[in-house]
């Protein structure tokens, strides 16, 4: 009987996942590349329940995987980042209408100087009645050219607003424009946050690192049951850990906990090529030139998926 506990509870880790969804701007076409359309939305929020997902607040997930507990495999948590103006005014309704919970990455600057597209703190208290307010830097600057002090300033900054505005104090962070270094993450994760989320398309599970939570952007006419399906995969990466130096990628060495022999691998501007695992642990030699100061690199092995963004940070690797 134990071991057949055994089995199921390992059985029902390996294959739970939820996923973390990112949305920006709502029903403004001025910018395609960051709106979603309240048909659109209501379209996510139709099949999200029509197909039985659990739209869960972002605290609950991350309570989850603390205590180190089992992710359902049907938790979906949403976020919004930055405060645009829009969401107030379009998107706020119809998470209402689904009673779905939401966490708000708040851009504080654009708030604190009126910039016109944005929330008033107002707006941005309103907002807090119905789902949670969390933080996105006071400046919106991109922190992998943001020297520690300059990021600690920023940090102090917009923290102290929020206070004094919202009275409240965030638990959670996201990065602006979804961009980090080693350098960048372990600063934030001192800052004292509970939970750090990324912009890297991927799925939670029990094992995924509370501090670096895969989050898949939904923009335009996102394929949603696509994206459900996708699953997290178990990896550890040893190399790239950094934007090499000179700007060539010389290998990928990534352990998984897999028994599959072929994967896919990706990384940007190179496209996609067939790699073979030995005893689950891909070591790829290559001389690829990155051809983007922002790359990334991404192991797929049967719709499970692990990536990484590696970044030129202009303040080194430390
Ligand atoms: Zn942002």
């Amino acid at each position: 009987m134990k071991y057949l506990l055994c089995l199921f509870f390992y059985g029902s880790i390996l294959w739970a996942d939820a996923h973390i969804f990112v949305y920006h701007r709502f029903e403004d076409n001025r910018y395609p590349s960051t709106n979603t359309s309240v048909e659109q939305l209501r379209k996510d929020f139709t099949y999200l329940k029509e197909n039985g997902y659990k739209v869960v607040p972002l605290e609950k997930l991350i309570t989850a995987l603390k205590a180190k507990e089992t992710i359902p495999d049907k938790w979906v948590v949403l976020s919004i980042d930055d405060n645009y103006k829009s969401f107030y005014e379009h998107g706020l309704t119809i998470f209402q209408e689904y009673n779905y919970p939401f966490s708000l990455f708040v851009f504080v600057e654009a708030t604190h100087k009126k910039y016109p597209d944005y929330t008033t703190w107002d707006e941005l208290r309103e907002i807090a009645k119905y789902g949670s307010l969390e933080f996105h830097t006071y400046a919106h600057g991109h922190m992998t050219h943001m020297s520690n002090a300059q990021i600690l300033q920023d940090f102090d900054k917009g923290m102290s607003l929020l206070k004094e505005k919202l009275n409240i104090k965030p638990k959670y962070f996201s990065y602006p424009y979804g961009e980090y270094s080693m350098r960048v993450k372990n600063l934030v994760k001192n800052y004292g946050f509970e939970a750090i989320i990324n912009q890297n398309m991927g799925a939670i599970a029990s094992f995924s690192d509370a501090f670096d939570l895969d989050r898949t952007a939904l923009v335009g006419k996102s394929d949603l049951a696509y994206t459900l399906s996708r699953k997290a995969l178990n990896a550890q990466w040893l190399e790239p850990q950094n934007y090499p130096e000179d700007g060539i990628l010389k290998k990928i060495t990534i352990q998984t906990d897999t028994k599959e022999k072929q994967a896919k691998v990706y990384l940007t501007g190179h496209g996609w090529r067939d790699v073979t695992l030995q005893d689950g642990n891909l070591d790829l030699t290559l001389e690829a030139k990155l051809l983007h100061v922002r790359s990334r690199v991404l192991l797929d092995i049967n719709n499970k998926i692990t990536n990484k963004l590696i970044i030129k940070d202009t303040y080194g690797t430390q």
